[in-house]
Order: C-alpha cells, then sequence, then structure tokens
C-alpha cells in the first residue's frame, strides 16, 4: 500500500518509513502540513500517518482540510500528548485512529492495515448479471439455474469479469491476477478463456463474454459494440 507519513521529526518519519518498507509498502513523506496536504490531494494514498504537532499547518487542521476535499483516506493520527480532549478533537476532523508517542512500529503496522481493510468497500457476495450468478462465498456459479463446473482459474476470471461488469477488464488486469509477473505463455489467458466460454456461454442461447479486441474483455448481457 501507499502511505504518505506527514512528520516533521526527520528520524521519526524514517524509522516509520523504513519499517513501511521493509513490509513491502511504499511509503512516501512530507515535513509540514501544508506540503503534505499538497501530496495527499494530488497523488493516490491508501492511508495517511500525520503528526498532531506539524509547522505550517497542524495535523487537525490537515485532516479537516482532507474531509473537507471529499478524500476518504484513513488517516493514523501520531500525538505526543496523551490527553483525551486531543484524541477527541481527532475523531472530530475525521481521523480514523490515533497512536500515542512513543509507539511500537509493529503496533503502528497492525493499526494501519486495518484502517485500510475497513476503509474497502464490503464485497458483494453474490454478483447477478443476466441469469448468471456468481456466490463468492461458496465459489459457485450458476446459470439459468444450472450449477456451472468450473475450475479455480475459470472460477476466478469470471470473478474478475462480473465484479467490473459492464465495464472492459484489461488482459494484462486478467493475466497479473490470475499469474502475477509471469504468465506461463503468451496464449494462455485466451485458452483459459476459451474454457470459460465453453462452460458459461457455449450452453445457452446468449453470450455474456465478450472480447473487446486488442484491449480485454467484459461481461455484459447485451452489448452492440463488440463480438
Ligand atoms: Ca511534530
Amino acid at each position: 500500500m501507499n502511505v504518505l507519513i506527514v512528520e516533521d521529526e526527520q528520524d521519526i518519519a524514517a524509522n516509520i518509513g523504513d519499517y513501511l518498507q521493509a513490509q513491502g509498502e511504499t511509503p512516501d513523506y512530507a515535513y509540514d502540513g501544508i506540503g503534505g496536504l499538497h501530496l495527499a490531494l494530488t497523488q493516490e494514498y491508501d492511508a495517511i500517518v500525520l503528526d498532531v504537532m506539524l509547522p505550517r499547518m497542524n495535523g487537525l487542521q490537515f485532516c479537516q482540510a482532507l474531509r473537507q476535499e471529499g478524500f476518504n483516506t484513513p488517516v493514523l493520527m501520531l500525538t505526543a500528548r496523551d490527553t483525551l480532549a486531543d484524541k477527541l478533537a481527532g475523531f472530530d476532523v475525521g481521523t480514523d485512529d490515533y497512536l500515542v508517542k512513543p509507539f511500537a512500529l509493529q503496533e503502528l503496522y497492525v493499526r494501519l492495515t486495518a484502517l485500510v481493510r475497513r476503509a474497502q468497500p464490503p464485497q458483494q457476495k453474490i454478483i447477478k448479471v443476466a441469469d448468471l450468478e456468481l456466490n463468492q462465498d461458496t465459489h459457485t456459479a450458476t446459470r439459468a439455474g444450472h450449477t456451472l463446473k468450473l475450475n479455480p482459474v475459470g472460477l476466478k476470471l469470471l470473478a474478475l469479469l462480473m465484479q467490473s461488469s459492464p465495464n472492459t477488464v484489461l488482459r494484462h488486469v486478467l493475466e497479473e491476477a490470475l499469474w502475477q509477473e509471469t504468465p506461463p505463455e503468451s496464449d494462455a489467458l485466451r485458452s483459459h478463456l476459451y474454457a470459460l466460454r465453453q462452460v458459461v456461454d457455449k450452453p445457452f442461447k446468449q453470450a455474456l463474454i465478450h472480447t473487446v479486441h486488442g484491449i480485454g474483455y467484459r461481461l455484459v448481457a447485451d452489448d452492440a459494440s463488440t463480438a
């Protein structure tokens, strides 16, 4: 995840950043409130670690401004002053959690990942497109009431297509979801899509999976633009 660290004490910022980096996360730094806010409004972050006492704009003002601009990025506030009033003020302006200095980096990381997880919209358990239905809890798919026999790759592809429906999913997005950086061979995706269509579309009148040539695939009930 991309984490913005807004902290004027550079050694603390570096400590947090190094720890996050060691966990495979991507830290970014700002050393005052205005600079931090500028980054927060122009870059994409999964979470912000925000010190309360900052030059130019304090953490509470930062948070208020961020929320006023309509950004819901989770904010973990760092405070040196362990007073209830400070904490309540933090929550008032849209802070999601806080830590009192000094804190263990591990705890910061646990809280950050929890915030990010909570911020993600809950997954819809059952997705429907036309007469096709996918249950993401039981990992079963049906079409017109018939259970579809799909292997794990087929199920994963179907889930990706249905989650994005009616939008097109890019080829490389599908490939990365299945094989990360290293697809087994250039035509592997095509073969899996072919197999998926044999199960999802072939026995039925209407095809739902459509190729968007040179771009990717989309799953949609009635599609006039692609074949
Ligand atoms: Ca400070």
